[in-house]
């Protein structure tokens, strides 16, 4: 609340004027807040395999300093902890370059069928690592929305990487990408994992949330991958709907 004394104006032949002007900030706190949180979260995150790194080198360069047996596992240990976070430091770029293009719309013709065929191809080796067959249902039509290719590409491998990831041992992942007449476009991606708890469900989205059954502490991830999928279905003004039961899998829809 400003409150400004003004001169009185002969006009209104008032004695003194007052100028109230309200400006509700806390939706700008929130933002403050959350800002700060992130960052907090993402050093945290950083801060984990560092220190890991660090005490392995260390311990290679005096206790296990001729320890070759103790040394090879170190180093398959320290690979695993550097690729962890450069996984981490790709998603923390690709939510700040998202960030960044806020403002401009997504505007090319892309043709979802590649798009699709594409994330199956590149995810090939892990499904394959992890004992999972992706399975696809497409039109035989091209199904063209507007957007960004790259960005629903990367929408697509999120949701298709989750489900072999956390899906595992339902062996079958479906995808089907449905143009009905009349009816919004969607892609939604099928699992037969372990489901996810309703609690959780709302909160998916959030940066650096997990789900802490578990299992799902044990499968490699940032947290970050679903909190970037929601940023860019919102730049294509396009909605996740996440249905899931537990025991019997879940399934997640992008619908444009
Ligand atoms: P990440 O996979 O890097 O942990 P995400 O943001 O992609 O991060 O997902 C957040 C969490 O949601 C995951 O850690 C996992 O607990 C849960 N989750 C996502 N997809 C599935 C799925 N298909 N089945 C069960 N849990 C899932």
């Amino acid at each position: 609340l400003r409150i400004a004394a003004m001169e009185p104006l002969d006009a209104f032949g008032a004695e003194k004027l007052f100028l109230l002007s309200f400006k509700d900030i806390s939706e700008l706190r929130r933002l403050d807040r959350m800002r700060s949180d992130f960052v907090a979260n993402a050093s945290h995150e950083l801060r984990t395999p560092l220190a890991s790194l660090r005490g392995f080198i260390e311990t290679m360069q005096g206790p296990a300093r001729s320890d070759d047996a103790a040394k090879e596992r170190f180093l398959g240990i320290m690979l695993d902890q550097s690729t962890r976070m450069s996984r981490l430091v790709d998603d923390l770029l690709s939510l700040s370059r998202l960030e960044l293009k806020s403002h401009i719309a997504p505007d090319q013709s892309v043709d979802l069928r590649p798009v699709i065929g594409h994330v199956r191809d590149a995810l090939l080796p892990l499904a394959e690592e992890l004992g999972v067959e992706i399975r696809l249902h497409l039109p035989e039509q091209k199904v063209e929305v507007l957007g960004d290719r790259d960005e629903l590409v990367e929408v697509v491998e999120n949701l298709i990487e989750n489900a072999c990831k956390y899906g595992q041992e339902g062996k079958f992942v479906d995808v089907f990408l449905r143009n009905e007449p009349s009816q919004p476009v969607e892609v939604s991606v099928v699992d037969r994992g372990p489901g996810i708890p309703a609690e959780h469900v709302p909160r998916l989205t959030e940066r650096f949330y997990r789900v802490s059954v578990a299992d799902s502490r044990s499968k490699k991830g940032t947290g970050l991958g679903l909190a970037i999928v929601k940023h860019i279905l919102t730049r294509h003004r396009a909605r996740l709907i996440v249905k899931s039961e537990l025991g019997k899998g879940s399934e997640f829809t992008v619908r444009f």
